[in-house]
């Protein structure tokens, strides 16, 4: 792969990140207030995109709308052979996960809050977007699979959970599915690597969870995002699921 692009939705989740690739700022798409980043690795060329501040709000832009919208600026600008869409997300101990457990995604990326019970559309809502095979990447960096859901929300309405049984779905978070609509329409294949901040079924609050569990988790995910880019870097799409 020549080019792999990672967009991330806080800047809080991005900073270690871009420490660890050495990677410098570069201008993005003025006037949105996305901020790309530039590294190389492994002779690749990576675009660390952040999805950056909100100017009204004065926070991140977290959440499906600006995942959306740097994507798609990323991948019709940049044209990278791989997008990955990293950053933080819940779990389920349930379904095995932990607080700081890496997941890539299985097959599929879904939503867990576009209800659309009109004949055709309930499919539709849900996404079904495909992603990367991530077998063996998953065997050789030490992560878990599973089918990552987003949402706009952070909670979990009772709604929202019978859509996650529905699919399987087992990492929740904010932008994945967004990142992998813009990529299947794009034609660029999409990874997710996702680290959990906190397990959706603790009676202890997600709020507390992930503040509480964001420096450890943040730390695992830059250990894992370094791998996966060192193991996609000298390999094609096609090859990342074929073992090593
Ligand atoms: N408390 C934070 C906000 C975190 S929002 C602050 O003060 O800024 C959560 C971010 O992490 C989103 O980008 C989302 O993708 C991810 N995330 C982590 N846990 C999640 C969960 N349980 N549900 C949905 N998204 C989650």
């Amino acid at each position: 792969m020549e080019r792999i692009a990672i967009v991330m939705a806080m800047g809080v989740e991005a900073a270690p990140v871009l420490g660890a690739l050495g990677a410098a700022p570069i201008d993005a798409v003025a006037p949105l207030p996305f901020e790309w980043h530039r590294a190389e690795r492994g002779g690749c060329d990576l675009l660390v995109a952040v999805n950056g501040r909100d100017p009204r709000h004065a926070v991140d832009k977290i959440g499906p709308e600006p995942a959306a919208l740097n994507t798609y600026l990323v991948l019709d600008r940049w044209r990278p052979d791989l997008v990955i869409t990293a950053g933080a997300a819940g779990g389920w101990a349930r379904a095995g996960g932990a607080v700081g457990d890496v997941y890539l995604n299985d097959d599929h990326f879904v939503y867990h809050d576009r209800r659309i019970a009109l004949p055709g559309y309930t499919d539709y809502g849900i996404g079904w977007y495909p992603g990367v095979d991530t077998r063996a990447l998953a065997a050789a960096v030490g992560a878990k699979r599973g089918v990552v859901t987003t949402g706009g929300s952070l909670d979990e309405t009772p709604d929202d959970r019978r859509m996650i049984d529905a699919t399987g779905a087992c990492v929740k978070d904010m932008e994945a599915a967004a990142v992998a609509w813009v990529a299947e329409l794009l034609g660029v294949p999409v990874l997710a690597v996702k680290a959990i901040t906190d397990l959706v079924d603790s009676h202890v609050a997600t709020v507390e969870q992930f503040d509480a569990n964001l420096a450890f988790a943040l730390h695992r995910l830059v250990d894992a995002l370094v791998a996966v880019v060192d193991w996609c870097a000298p390999r094609t799409v096609a090859e990342l699921g074929e073992g090593p």
